[in-house]
């Protein structure tokens, strides 16, 4: 159409140096084994930790909430879209999470928006590491705030940019809790005690630790026991816990300013009922099916020595998410359509997402994953690198 030539120009550009790829479509249900392209492939690409987007307890409560308060919430949070089902959810959650409050946001994405928009202003400096999640880059780019970025996980760096940042009213530290692309966990103690002698707020994202790290998945606060110690703990709803959403759990000061102004509170609809509802069961379900996680972990370390003795090079992971690393952007593509014909969905990522050069096939395991289906997975992968020729150090 006329005035978007250059938006054609840009996709075909796309498409010649293989950048652009199709979107998946799944055909099932969101499990171990799913369909696409109407044949059952071993799904190794989703965030579904702990198997509760089928969760059958998630399903009913979700449909009794449909039954009971409708589809939609028809209003922002502010004005008439608090339903009590919310307040109930964060009150669980605080508990949950050890803290005075939590609120609950519509993803994980606008959670991390609505805490820097609001907390950040031109008085402040935001001292990010260079891995942070797009959500949290994202969310600093809304404020006026200072910027100082640190290497990634590098203490000593961090120590430097906090010494170097005087004359702020906040030195405000941000921290992915676990990085979703190499499946690291950032040094949260040494950080923890860096912002501590620094007199720094400390804000931690745990996307990829809800539900999977600390005691029934609270986290790497609760994981490297600082509880009390971080203020700002951001947490999303969409991953582990199966269904959608983002909250914050912090003191009581921060959750209500975020009530006043967090934007995406204020103007953007609340979470439905049916969403809201499978999201409480869900915080009830980790308390007291601890054994998904044992099994998460389990199978986890399995897959890991599996790829390792395969000679596959899967980073510096140490949580569910395990790179199978191929460096070329085009090799990660070829293994990840390479596995789909042999049975396994995984995902090629390569940059933007992740540095040029640095390319890979992204898997996560799951509470689902049996070691049979691992093994399975295995096979294919040997087969799709034998086909592709990506090296393997056997
Ligand atoms: N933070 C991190 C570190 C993430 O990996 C993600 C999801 N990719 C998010 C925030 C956003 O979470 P949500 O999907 O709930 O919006």
């Amino acid at each position: 159409m006329k005035g978007l030539e250059w938006v054609e120009a840009e996709i075909n550009e796309m498409k010649n140096n293989e950048s652009f790829r199709p979107l998946t479509e799944l055909e099932s249900d969101q499990r171990a084994k799913v369909m696409i392209n109407g044949k059952e492939v071993i799904q190794l690409s989703s965030n579904n930790y702990l198997g509760l987007t089928t969760h059958p307890r998630l399903k009913l409560e979700a449909v009794r909430a449909v039954d009971t308060f409708g589809a939609g919430t028809g209003s922002v949070r502010t004005i008439a879209g608090t339903f009590s089902m919310h307040e109930e959810l964060e009150k669980e959650l605080a508990a949950f999470k050890h803290t005075e409050g939590s609120l609950v946001f519509q993803s994980g994405f606008t959670a991390n928006q609505a805490v820097l928009g609001t907390l950040l202003t031109k008085e402040d400096i935001v001292i990010s590491d260079e891995l942070n999640h797009a959500s949290i880059i994202d969310g600093i780019r809304l404020t006026k705030a200072a910027r100082s970025i640190y290497r990634h996980t590098d203490t000593k760096d961090l120590e430097e940019k906090l010494k170097e940042a005087s004359g702020y009213r906040t030195k405000f530290v941000v921290t992915d809790g676990v990085f979703s692309m190499d499946g690291n966990i950032a040094p949260l103690p040494e950080i923890t005690e860096l912002c501590e002698k620094y007199g720094a707020v400390l804000m931690v994202d745990d996307a990829h630790a809800s539900g999977v790290l600390g005691r029934n998945g609270r986290g790497t606060v609760d994981h490297f026991d600082l509880n009390g110690r971080v203020h700002i703990q951001v947490g999303t709803l969409s991953k582990a816990v199966g269904v959608l959403g983002g909250y914050v759990a912090a003191p009581s000061a921060v959750i209500d300013l975020l009530k006043m102004k967090g934007r995406p509170l204020l103007f953007s609809t609340s979470h439905p009922p049916a969403v809201t509802a499978a999201c409480r069961e869900a915080v009830r379900v980790l308390q007291e099916e601890p054994e998904r996680i044992d099994l998460l972990w389990k199978y986890t370390k399995y897959w890991k020595k599996k790829l390792k003795e395969a000679g596959f090079d899967t980073g510096k992971s140490e949580t569910p998410i395990t790179p199978v690393m191929t460096g070329e952007e085009k090799a990660a593509h070829e293994l990840s359509d390479a596995l789909l014909e042999e049975g396994v969905y995984a995902r090629s990522i390569v940059y933007p997402t992740v540095e040029k050069g640095k390319a890979r096939v992204r898997t996560m395991v799951t509470s689902e994953h049996t070691p049979e289906i691992l093994d399975e997975a295995l096979e294919a992968f040997i087969r799709a690198a034998d086909r592709t020729g990506l090296q393997r150090n056997e």
